[in-house]
């Protein structure tokens, strides 16, 4: 039996994106060959490439503004340097909300000056900070809207006239924003749209071109654009199990859609959270994530009960970042609702034990 998966990313995707990725593995598109074993340059595969850029445009609500979408490689951490060397001239501002902020953070700084006006460091980053204001003359500002491993997530994004670069790795696709909002989107695929191994960039072009240095081909954005990300070999799987996933999520009505049922699913989770005694939950309430879940037990000693409990119900990837401790329940959008009754379930379950 399939297990309930709410490992943090690599994550679960729509069992039929396993199916039809597994078949292309075996005969693509009725070729009689794999999909990894064609050119990338075959029209079959190039029809794969600009399906998913489109689906990746429509879904955000961007198509036909000025916007383009890359899918490239390095992960989210390569974007980490890519988005500074394509936009920092000057200086930057970033907000520091969990390790992978921080790490964008240490990357931009080889770069430029980069001021941090926001932290939530001094509490674990459990929570988002607020009321600060952007300077005029930054060259951009850079955010992460949802912090994987701490479990805490933007509601309102701070209004600014400047460029903003967000790393959207862990809720892209989750819910509805104002997508035109944002100067540029980077999430690594493996959350809510696809395996580990591509990342997608959305670019509004009308950022780029104003940085003097050189940059190599390979980091640069407007290359990537100009040859449809197809400079070097993409990756063709990675590439082709993303666009399955964004049509499954077109199929079900988009972002839209999916966003009822995400919240429908968190709400169950931290009602469950705040109603057991045994549970205590770790992000700040008004700043919970959607996506991750982070809880503590109140009484640790109680820590082989439950993890018996929970492997016991056919449950996988809820223990937490070694950063926060306790545990962590990934909720992306392709975890059905049904997991995470499974998981209440077991949360009460264990209450009446002990
Ligand atoms: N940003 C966020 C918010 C993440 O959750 C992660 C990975 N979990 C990363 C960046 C790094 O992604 P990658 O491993 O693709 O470089």
């Amino acid at each position: 039996m399939k297990k309930h998966n709410f490992s943090a990313g690599p994550c679960v995707l729509p069992q039929e994106v396993f199916q039809k990725a597994s078949q292309a593995i075996l005969n693509f598109n009725n070729m009689d060959l794999s999909i990894i074993e064609i050119s990338h340059r075959d029209k079959n595969f190039v029809a794969v490439m600009e399906k998913a850029q489109t689906l990746a445009l429509e879904l955000l609500g961007l198509e036909g503004k000025g916007y383009k979408a890359l899918f490239l490689q390095g992960g989210a951490s390569m974007q980490f340097l890519m988005a500074a060397y394509n936009l920092l001239e000057t200086k930057a501002v970033y907000a520091d909300t969990g390790t992978w902020a921080a790490k964008a953070v240490k990357e931009a700084k080889l770069f430029g000056e980069v001021d941090v006006i926001a932290s939530s460091k001094d509490k674990n980053y459990n929570y988002i900070p607020k009321g600060y204001s952007i300077p005029e003359d930054a060259d951009y500002f850079h955010c992460t809207s949802n912090n994987t491993i701490f479990g805490t997530q933007y509601k309102e994004f701070p209004q600014t006239s400047v460029p903003v670069v967000c790393d959207m790795s862990s809720d892209i696709f989750s819910r509805e924003l104002d997508f035109s909002k944002f100067s540029v989107i980077y999430a690594g695929a493996q959350k809510n749209m696809g395996p580990a191994g591509t990342t997608l960039v959305v670019v509004k072009e009308d950022v780029l071109g104003k940085v003097t240095r050189a940059i190599p081909s390979m980091l640069s954005y407007k290359n990537h654009i100009d040859k449809e990300s197809m400079f070097n070999t993409p990756p063709v799987f990675a590439v082709y199990t993303s666009m399955l996933t964004l049509e499954w999520l077109q199929n079900l009505g988009g972002i839209a859609a999916i966003e009822k049922i995400n919240n429908q699913k968190a709400a169950l989770l931290y009602s469950e959270i705040d109603r057991n005694p045994l549970f205590k939950g770790f992000a700040a309430v008004e700043d919970r994530s959607n996506m991750n879940a982070t809880f503590n037990l109140v009484d640790e000693s109680h820590k082989e009960v439950f993890d018996k409990l929970w492997k016991e119900a056919n449950i996988n990837g809820i223990n937490g970042h070694r950063s926060v401790g306790g545990y962590r329940a990934s909720m992306y959008n392709a975890l059905p609702l049904e997991s995470v009754e499974v998981l209440v379930d077991t949360m009460k379950k264990f209450e009446s034990t002990i």
